[in-house]
């Protein structure tokens, strides 16, 4: 049983009780993006009837209010990453243009020619292509840390790999095709006895481990709000106030300035300084709903339920004769994949549609670590905490059945 009152948290959540090929909808789509509690929907409704204006630049009433909503939103971030300072909490769009941010102000500035700059075999193109750009522009080297057979980094060869010219570790804190969650204590730890820069790509762990970006160390941390219930185009870059300081600004435009000059510009301080033009102040305000639901629940909560729950599905599937789990890894967070022999990944995410499952299939966004356990594509069961132990038996039964099918 859930540490919490699983019905109560699925009547929060209306999609879930929707119809798909004439079945309840089963939801095992959660890597790719979870669902939102009516508590969000309803925060966003209220926002635009009753605080909708742009914030900071007018003396009336509901910009007064728009910019308490926004900023309150900034300290719910605060408090649930456990940053020391709320002005460290940049919104952006989501992960991916956190990472382009963090790439293009911090590495236009401390990446040069014959730099090195480390990621992992498990990263999202998210982590890698914006890596690339910048190694490619500088004349850098982009290295990988290996992983194991299970789907672990190899720490003995992350610390090979890191030498004078390293300048950053850029990590993802759980994998978002194998669930392996990665000791990114660790890695951040040898990072900076080197004075190596750190960022961790939670994209993954958020909704789903317990973050405490003081406990982890590194410089940024980095997600998205679609994936913590919370809606799409908004996100999350979180730095170290003293790196956030000493880097220039990414996109210039309101907001972002003190003052202007045609001969000069001088910046707003953090956060504003990497806030250029109007955010998504609305959807902002969702995120820190989201989020304040999340504590609620309590994530330590639903790290042990969900756990329990990929548990139980990896027992099961590791049962069905020609189905291979790929990422084996003990402890994983919320992904299952796998293939079936006699049948395409497509073949049984239709086949699972049919019964109104709805899984991930296909690469992932992550290519390069499918194609180190051989395959190009797998299907990816994911869980939330407003999953079940029944639905999961559903996916299985499917799946098993596909298998006894077998052309
Ligand atoms: N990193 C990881 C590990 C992810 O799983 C994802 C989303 N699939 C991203 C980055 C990119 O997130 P977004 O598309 O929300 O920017």
């Amino acid at each position: 049983h859930p540490p919490f009152d699983i019905n109560a948290v699925r009547r929060d959540f209306p999609i879930l009780a929707e119809r798909v090929n004439g079945k309840q909808l089963v939801w095992l789509d959660n890597a790719a993006t979870t669902h939102k509690p009516r508590q969000v929907i309803e925060r966003i409704r209220y926002f635009y009837e009753h605080e909708n204006s742009n914030i900071h630049r007018a003396a009336h009433t509901l910009a007064a209010r728009a910019t308490d909503a926004y900023e309150h939103a900034r300290e719910v971030v605060r408090r649930f990453i456990h940053a020391p300072d709320a002005r460290e909490v940049i919104f952006v769009r989501g992960t991916t243009e956190a990472i382009n941010l963090v790439a293009k102000a911090w590495g236009g500035q401390n990446v040069g020619e014959g730099d090195e700059i480390v990621v992992s075999h498990l990263e999202h193109h998210a982590n890698i292509v914006p890596w690339q750009q910048l190694a490619q522009a500088k004349g850098a080297r982009l290295r990988v840390i290996p992983v194991d057979e299970q789907g672990q980094i190899r720490l003995d060869e992350y610390q090979k790999l890191l030498n004078d010219r390293t300048r950053i570790v850029a990590i993802g804190h759980v994998s978002n095709v194998l669930g392996t969650v990665v000791p990114v204590r660790e890695v951040v730890q040898i990072a900076r006895q080197r004075g190596i820069t750190t960022l961790v790509d939670g994209a993954q762990s958020i909704a789903h481990t317990p973050v405490d970006v003081q406990e982890i160390g590194a410089d940024f941390f980095v997600f998205s709000g679609h994936k913590i219930f919370a809606p799409t185009g908004i996100g999350v870059l979180w730095g170290r106030r003293e790196v956030l300081e000493a880097m220039p600004p990414w996109q210039g435009g309101g907001n972002m300035i003190a003052d202007v000059t045609f001969e000069k510009t001088v910046f707003q301080p953090l956060p504003n300084t990497f806030e250029a033009g109007t955010g998504n102040i609305a959807d902002a305000v969702g995120l820190g709903a989201a989020l304040e639901y999340v504590e609620r629940i309590g994530i330590h909560a639903i790290s042990q339920y969900e756990h329990a729950l990929v548990d139980y599905g990896m027992q099961q599937l590791a049962t069905i004769p020609g189905l291979r789990l790929i990422g084996t890894v003990p402890g994983k967070a919320s992904v299952l994949s796998f293939t079936l022999a006699g049948y395409t990944t497509d073949e049984v995410g239709k086949a699972l549609n049919d019964e109104g499952i709805a899984v991930r299939t296909g690469h992932h966004c992550a290519q390069p670590i499918l194609r180190r356990f051989g395959v190009e594509t797998a299907v990816r069961p994911s869980v939330a905490f407003y999953n079940t132990f029944d639905e999961i038996d559903q996916l299985v039964a499917v799946v098993r059945r596909l298998a006894s099918q077998r052309r």
